[in-house]
């Protein structure tokens, strides 16, 4: 296959705003494969089971597009400086904009036609000539990324580019397409003796060797766990309402980071904008979650996963003009929400250090 079709290719992939861009081999990659199998089996996936099943696909081309010859793989940064949302609590920067599954998935599906028009190869459901994902797994697109020189892994398990640092969506196309693989880059980057991200992590998450328990991680707790926090993680979970961006806020490669162009992540969706704690804690219906939510990152938690949340921080920070909310939330039907609000009104008022009182700004005002 020509290098033009390859340059094609990443301009166009350019053309839809990402970067960077790499080509690599679809090879099975081993190494990888016996690192998340034992990453699998040291229970750090915790209660994700989707990350269980077919786990051999994840780092084995061939298994999810028969006859794969090649691998796409995208970068497309994110980063911009965190919404404020007062003294109150914090979303991982990510998840401040609109679904990044959807803007990404939209650019791909774009990507897969053009494909087709230039490679002269029409599309067929028995034989396709591309697969599409984004966030496939925990580490088989790292490690694709890191074969393909787009970056390398951080101690905090995160992707590190030279251009952008790490706050970057990764995803891949996987085509039977036979392209010029990308050179290794002479830029190999590392971490070297910094251990700013495992120093800084509340919970221990980081473990020696890359990884992340996925237990402890707050991005975890927060987002795709379904039950209960456990109790003695809740103090470290600080005031992140949803997500935990600490291990990329110190890395110092994030120095590099640059505010993204992509204007589905830089604005801040309406309804989110004035958005308080106490505004959370009153979400009474999945309708009434779905209206502020929809079409972003934080429809994951679920309605009662959020105000789980909101309970741990509203505890956190000593909040004491929530205490009413949640009285009213300890009264829950639902065991997991009432038995959060009861730990968080604890918190508040039998803590050693004094509760913070109602601030000037009244809870019903967004702050
Ligand atoms: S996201 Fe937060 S909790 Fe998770 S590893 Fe990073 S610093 Fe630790
Ligand atoms: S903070 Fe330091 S140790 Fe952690 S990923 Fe960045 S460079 Fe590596």
């Amino acid at each position: 296959m020509s290098q033009h079709l390859s340059q094609e290719i990443k301009d166009f992939a350019r053309s839809l705003g990402f970067d960077p861009v790499k080509i690599v081999r679809a090879e099975k990659l081993s190494d990888a494969g016996s690192y998340y199998e034992s990453w699998l089996a040291k229970g750090y996936g915790a209660d994700m089971e989707y990350l269980k099943k077919d786990s051999e696909k994840r780092y084995t081309p061939e298994k999810m597009l028969p006859g794969a010859k090649s691998i796409i793989m995208l970068g497309l940064n994110y980063y911009k400086k965190d919404k404020e949302f007062g003294e109150n609590f914090r979303i991982a920067k990510y998840a401040q904009g609109r679904d990044y599954h959807k803007v990404i998935t939209a650019k791909l599906k774009k990507f897969g036609k053009f494909l087709e028009e230039i490679s002269g190869t029409p599309h067929s459901h028995f034989t396709p000539l591309s697969k599409s994902y984004v966030d496939f797994g925990p580490v088989m697109e790292r490690a694709y990324a890191q074969k393909a020189s787009l970056g390398f892994i951080g101690k905090n398990a995160c992707v590190i580019t030279r251009e952008y640092g790490s706050f970057m969506f990764l995803s891949e196309i996987i085509t039977t397409l036979d392209l010029t693989p990308d050179e290794p880059t002479k830029w190999q980057g590392k971490c070297g003796s910094c251990t700013r991200c495992v120093d800084i992590c509340p919970t221990r998450a980081i473990k020696p060797d890359r990884t992340i328990d996925s237990n402890l991680c707050i991005a975890y707790l927060t987002i795709e766990n379904r039950g209960a926090i456990p109790e003695e993680l809740r103090p470290k979970i600080g005031n992140w309402l949803f997500g935990c961006d600490l291990c990329q806020d110190v890395c110092p490669h994030n120095v590099r980071a640059k505010p993204t162009h992509v204007e589905d992540f830089q604005s801040i969706p309406v309804a989110q904008q004035n958005l308080s704690l106490a505004q959370i804690l009153s979400i009474e219906t999945d309708d009434e979650f779905t209206h502020l939510f929809a079409g972003t990152p934080i429809m994951r938690a679920k309605r009662r996963g959020l105000i789980r949340n909101a309970c741990v921080v509203a505890g956190n920070l000593k909040l004491l003009d929530l205490l009413p909310q949640l009285r009213k939330l300890a009264q829950s039907d639902d065991a997991m929400i009432a038995e959060h609000a009861q730990w968080s009104i604890e918190a508040i008022t039998t803590s050693t250090s004094s509760p913070r009182p109602p601030s000037s700004h009244s809870h019903s005002e967004p702050l």
